[in-house]
């Protein structure tokens, strides 16, 4: 489904991402573990095209997304993106967070909009909160919003970095709930993430990153019990 292929990406003179290939079936859940600033949310914002790259290219359902005729915004709308925090319009309500992206960009009227947002708000255990500002939320319910927020596009893919980092550690399971049921219902995800525990339980594969480059892939339970290279075992043993 998404498919990236060779990208490099610098900043100054610093190359932070060195040559990665990336491929994510439909419906598999990608983890991407590694050290502070190995690359890995520089890599997620690529692939959303938050970046423009030095070179390689990435496709998304057989369409070759980095080709400069393609419309960014239009691409952009199919790939759903949820960040550590301030992901939330802090002036608009909870419905209205959700209901903005359906109605602005997808056309959708503002009854189907609603509707929608209710039942995405019941799926994340918020159907209570639909009348609530950001600002009066804990953290892991205004993660749920953006989830939810981020749904209501019906995204082909989605993409989460870190999206429980800032959170209260009570605060963390309630939002890796709705990543489970998201899981279930087949969305195809790539996160970042430094929760090892709920990767190996949720991942179809793990992506270790270092120095910006992959390196080593595979299902958890190889990756967690028998890692082919020194540098995974190694940041296993400090992460786990
Ligand atoms: P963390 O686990 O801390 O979130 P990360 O794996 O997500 O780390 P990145 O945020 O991708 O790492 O950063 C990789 C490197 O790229 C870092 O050295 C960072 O300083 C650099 N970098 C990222 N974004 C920029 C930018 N906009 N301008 C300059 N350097 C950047
Ligand atoms: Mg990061």
């Amino acid at each position: 489904l998404l498919r990236a292929v060779a990208i490099r990406k610098s900043f100054g003179g610093n190359e932070v991402l060195r040559g990665i290939d990336l491929t994510v079936r439909q419906g598999e859940v990608v983890c991407l573990i590694g050290a502070s600033g190995s690359g890995k949310s520089t890599l997620l914002r690529c692939l959303d095209l938050l970046e423009v790259l030095d070179d390689g290219d990435i496709w998304l359902d057989g369409r070759e997304i980095t080709d400069p005729r393609v419309d960014v915004d239009e691409v952009r709308r199919s790939i759903g993106i949820v960040f550590q925090a301030y992901n939330l319009f802090p002036h608009l309500s909870v419905l209205r967070n959700i209901t903005l992206g359906p109605i602005k960009a997808r056309g959708t009227s503002g009854a189907d909009a609603r509707a929608r947002a209710h039942a995405l708000l019941e799926r994340v255990g918020l159907s209570e909160k639909s009348g609530a500002y950001p600002d009066s939320l804990s953290g892991g319910q205004q993660q749920r919003v953006a989830l939810a927020r981020a749904i209501a596009m019906d995204p082909q893919v989605l993409l989460l970095d870190e999206i429980t980092s800032a959170l209260d550690p009570m605060l963390v399971g309630e939002v890796l709930d709705v990543i489970r049921g998201l899981r279930a219902d087949g969305m195809t995800i790539v996160m970042a993430t430094h929760e090892m525990t709920f990767a190996r339980e949720v991942a179809d594969r793990i992506v270790f990153m270092a120095d910006g480059q992959i390196e080593e892939s595979g299902p958890p339970e190889q990756i967690f019990t028998a890692p082919n290279s020194p540098r995974t075992a190694e940041f296993l043993a400090r992460h786990l």
